[in-house]
């Protein structure tokens, strides 16, 4: 695994553990030599992110649409710096250069970026492990839906444990290192 993409908030959130496992998770990739692909910003949990791989002489690239980088937020020291015209062609760039994803904690943006990737998988458009940190139980109420999903019947169990889910850094790198996705299809009679 070369590279990984990972989500997380443009804020720092509430908590310094938050801001203390971005940095953990940056320490843990740069000391793997695997690349970091991300939003590209230099706010919040994101710009932590690039701040540290790269003070360890990690590589950080970012993606991220002209719109957010003409706000003068886009991080200006990366070791490579795309910018797109749209959300959706950052996504798709993101992914490309991407060989697995994580989700740290975050908004909005970082839910939708994770499950997007997610489904890509599910559906067979790529066959890339996704993971989420779940510290302090952050994420503990969407692992919950998402298991009502399943047993409402609209995911199947092969593909609600597609996302990796835990609180260790270390041993969530690990899982996406080893991880073998066949593809299932979706629709089941
Ligand atoms: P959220 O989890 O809602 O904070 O959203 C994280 C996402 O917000 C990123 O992946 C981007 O889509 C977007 N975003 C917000 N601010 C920035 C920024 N300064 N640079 C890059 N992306 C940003």
């Amino acid at each position: 695994m070369k590279s990984i993409a990972i989500f997380c908030g443009s804020n720092f959130g509430n908590h310094d553990a938050y801001l203390e496992v971005t940095k953990k998770l940056a320490r843990e990739l740069v000391s793997r030599k695997i690349k970091i692909v991300y939003g590209g910003g230099a706010v919040g949990l994101m710009g932590a992110l690039a701040d540290e791989a790269l003070s360890l002489g990690g590589q950080v690239i970012g993606v991220i649409p002209e719109k957010l980088a003409g706000a003068e937020i886009a991080h200006k020291n990366l070791t490579d710096l795309h910018v797109v015209s749209t959300m959706h062609e950052r996504k798709a760039l993101m992914a490309e250069l991407s060989d697995g994803f994580i989700a740290l904690p975050g908004g909005i943006g970082t839910l939708e970026e994770i499950i997007e990737v997610l489904t890509w998988t599910q559906l067979g458009f790529h066959n890339k492990p996704c993971g989420l940190l779940n510290i302090n139980g952050f994420y503990d109420k969407l692992t919950g839906f998402l298991a009502d999903m399943s047993d409402n019947g609209f995911l199947s169990e092969y593909h609600l444990k597609l996302l990796n889910v835990s609180e260790s850094v270390s041993g969530l790198v690990d899982v996406l290192q080893n991880q073998q996705i066949i593809y299932q299809p979706k629709w089941v009679k």
